[in-house]
């Protein structure tokens, strides 16, 4: 009989929140090199249920959503899709979901990531101060976006969030969901913005296709 003494986190995972509506290379490429830089043991993509940013009735439903990303992660074993923000009813809120799996999984450090486009939002975020005590971010370039601390919304995100900070170069990629849905409504194609089984998908179920995707 022998008992494992744990000294610090034994595991680490990487949490990717997002829309997802649809899932494209920008967000694969992110949990891949965040992956493979940071020597995480898997990277959870979750689909938020609702997004407060994002008004209602304009994202796709959660169940095409959550598809999507099944089929995008389905060829690395290192990605997996996590269906907690699908499944609490109400906002879907960061703290709340990394919450979730400190109180689960006691034994893993969590790495949260995302894009340089969404620090600019995090000061609005639901506590975010509380959140950064819950993991550490894995914020990767985005074309267009550039991190400094003197940007006015830069600024504004408390001290510890700065602290438990790792930035990345990932390839840029100007890709975004936003594009591609004004584009399937558009006609326009998106073959090499995402994986092949996600636009297969999306054809299939004749997603994307109203004129209120063609509106930014
Ligand atoms: P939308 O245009 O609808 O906002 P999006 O492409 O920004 O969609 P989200 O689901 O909003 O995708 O993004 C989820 C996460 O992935 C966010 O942290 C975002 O910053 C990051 N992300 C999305 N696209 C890219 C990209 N091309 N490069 C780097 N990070 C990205
Ligand atoms: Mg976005």
């Amino acid at each position: 009989i022998w008992q494992v003494v744990k000294v610090g986190k034994i595991k680490s995972w990487g949490i990717l929140g997002g829309t997802f509506d649809p899932i494209h290379y920008g967000h694969l490429i992110a949990a891949e090199y965040a992956c493979h830089n940071y020597k995480l043991d898997k990277v959870l993509l979750i689909p938020a249920a609702s997004p407060p940013h994002k008004e209602l009735g304009q994202v796709l439903h959660g169940m095409h959503r959550y598809r999507m990303v099944e089929l995008a992660v389905k060829s690395n074993p290192r990605l997996e899709v996590s269906p907690v923000e699908m499944e609490r009813t109400g906002l879907s809120y960061t703290v709340d979901t990394l919450a979730y799996f400190r109180g689960k999984h006691t034994e893993v450090e969590l790495f949260f990531i995302v894009g340089a486009d969404s620090l600019f939002f995090m000061h609005s975020w639901k506590e975010p101060e509380r959140l950064a005590e819950l993991c550490r971010f894995i914020v990767v370039t985005r074309p267009g976006y550039k991190i400094e601390r003197n940007e006015p919304a830069l600024g504004r995100l408390p001290d510890i969030i700065w602290e438990r900070m790792l930035q990345m170069e990932i390839p840029g990629l100007d890709i975004s969901s936003s594009d591609i849905r004004q584009r399937v409504a558009a006609g326009k194609p998106i073959k090499y913005l995402l994986p092949p089984e996600v636009e297969e998908y999306i054809f299939e179920q004749g997603l994307y296709r109203g004129d209120k995707y063609l509106e930014r």
